[in-house]
């Protein structure tokens, strides 16, 4: 994975929350999320069931993952499909390449996969003179940005209507709108007439059913069904992790994905593909190649503490729910992956040397965790990899460097291990800020237990710039649990 800038997250971050138009967007779009996947897991009697079902199915293909990725690619050979093995990024761009060359292709027409994205695939493409044409809505609307997605479902949450609308005037011609359906049907227009001149297909896959063959690919806009069944060849790339045992485990994982990725009870297109067309006249591909990608995953596979990473069915979930992420956006990340499950994924996939900033984004409040549909323990994985860190020298002193602690900062740090590791201490501190807090704030909001102190009077203006303080409780959890009459 090249075109990282992780290594900056610190400054990246500060960059993100001085744009207030970026936070705004995030704000409307993450909370929405929120919401319609709330409402939408409550709409199963049995979410946390589903839950548990979907980690054990994950847990047993990942034990016996090389039993069930050669019985996929003997299903998935014997329906017509051909199947290559990519051992890094370079390898399955090649793969690609020489697909595309020895088939004289000039245009590519691309569905949504953080897969391609991960191996930057449009950019080896583009190197040799493919077109790859992204056709995914969000996608087409970064593609024509020039950026990268900032979101693993919603590529382009970071962009309101009227950015877009912008965006479509300069790049399309069309007349000043910001009406959706408007900029919705011109970007239709434009995709159409490409998919039918196309010479090959790629998308991505959600699920590889082993028992079957079968490639399971969702989607909301119906150019999924046009990218994989227009061009005579079609390319699916997939991380190997992506195999399931049995057809009958996708009941799980479609009742779980589509909820927490979108809050919908189904997405609105299920193209559920083994192999090639069967008979001449029939629509769908020619040739289907189906890609299996590692690129570091065997590496993820063999540690038990970082196996479940592997466990991630993309759905975006964590990402809207983290308080972090909600702030900053993904493009602060400086990788493909963003949001909590980037910060324990990209490390993972291209070394702490470049990503060691990104275990430390997170407030392991666990918000990630209690939303994820397969139970991924993330302030775990977050804490193994800062363990990591710590204990690598190498790594440590780069991280130091990048991330420059101011002294005050290091010294408030001090002060605030040596109160939290006293008890006593710690009580009397609690008391003493307490009496204390009415005067630090500056036309904040405080005023009776339960507001948000806005604002503080430097030095502590710097916590307050980009986030509201609680202030503490009146009555201490000592005092509260002493009056409760425990002991
Ligand atoms: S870690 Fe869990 S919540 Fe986050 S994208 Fe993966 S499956 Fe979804």
């Amino acid at each position: 994975m090249d075109h990282v800038t992780s290594e900056t997250f610190d400054a990246n971050a500060r960059a993100a929350l001085t744009n207030s138009q970026l936070r705004g967007a995030l704000k409307n779009a993450t909370s929405l999320f929120g919401k319609r996947r709330l409402a939408a897991a409550r709409s199963v009697s049995n979410w946390e069931d589903l839950r548990s079902q979907a980690r054990h199915i994950k847990d047993e293909t990942l034990l016996h993952l090389d039993k069930y990725l050669e019985q996929f690619t003997a299903q998935a050979e014997a329906a017509g499909a051909q199947i290559h093995w990519a051992r890094d990024a370079a390898e399955a761009n090649n793969i690609v390449k020489d697909l595309a060359q020895k088939r004289q292709a000039r245009l590519v027409v691309k569905s949504k996969s953080m897969t391609t994205e991960e191996i930057h695939l449009n950019d080896a493409l583009e190197a040799v003179g493919v077109e790859a044409l992204e056709t995914d809505l969000g996608e087409y609307i970064i593609q024509l940005a020039g950026e990268t997605p900032s979101h693993i479902i919603a590529p382009a949450i970071h962009k309101t209507r009227f950015q877009i609308a912008d965006l479509f005037v300069e790049k399309l011609g069309i007349a000043p709108t910001d009406d959706i359906v408007m900029l919705t049907a011109t970007a239709r227009r434009v995709l159409r007439q490409k998919f039918a001149v196309a010479d090959i297909g790629i998308s991505g896959v959600n699920f590889a059913v082993a028992e079957t063959g079968t490639i399971l690919i969702l989607e909301n806009e119906g150019n999924i069904r046009l990218t994989t069944s227009l061009p005579k060849t079609h390319i699916a790339v997939m991380g190997i992790e992506k195999v399931i045992p049995r057809f009958s485990d996708l009941e799980v994982f479609l009742k779980l994905l589509p909820r927490s990725g979108t809050g919908q009870h189904l997405t609105s297109y299920q193209s559920l593909i083994t192999g090639t067309k069967r008979t001449a006249d029939r629509e769908g591909p020619e040739e289907l190649h189906i890609i299996l990608l590692d690129n570091g995953r065997s590496k993820m596979l063999a540690n038990p503490t970082t196996r479940q990473s592997l466990a991630c069915i993309r759905c975006g979930a964590c990402l809207n729910a983290c308080p972090v992420y909600q702030q900053i956006g993904g493009h602060a990340y400086g990788s493909v992956y963003p949001g909590p499950i980037g910060a324990v994924i990209t490390p993972q996939l291209i070394g702490l040397k470049k990503t060691s900033q990104l275990p430390y984004a997170s407030s392991l409040c666990g918000a990630c965790r209690e939303v994820c549909p397969v139970k991924i323990d993330i302030p775990e994985l977050l804490l193994y990899l800062r363990a990591e860190i710590t204990e690598r020298p190498e790594v440590r002193d780069q991280r130091s460097e990048t991330v420059k602690q101011k002294p005050g900062e290091r010294l408030a740090f001090k002060v605030w291990a040596g109160i939290m590791t006293r008890p006593r201490l710690y009580e009397f501190s609690a008391g003493f800020g307490r009496l204390l807090q009415g005067f630090i704030t500056r036309g904040g909001r405080i005023g009776k237990v339960g507001g948000l102190i806005g604002r503080m009077a430097p030095p502590l203006a710097a916590w307050t710039s980009a986030r509201d303080l609680r202030p503490i409780e009146a009555k201490s959890f000592r005092q509260q649990w002493r009056s409760a009459g425990r002991s």
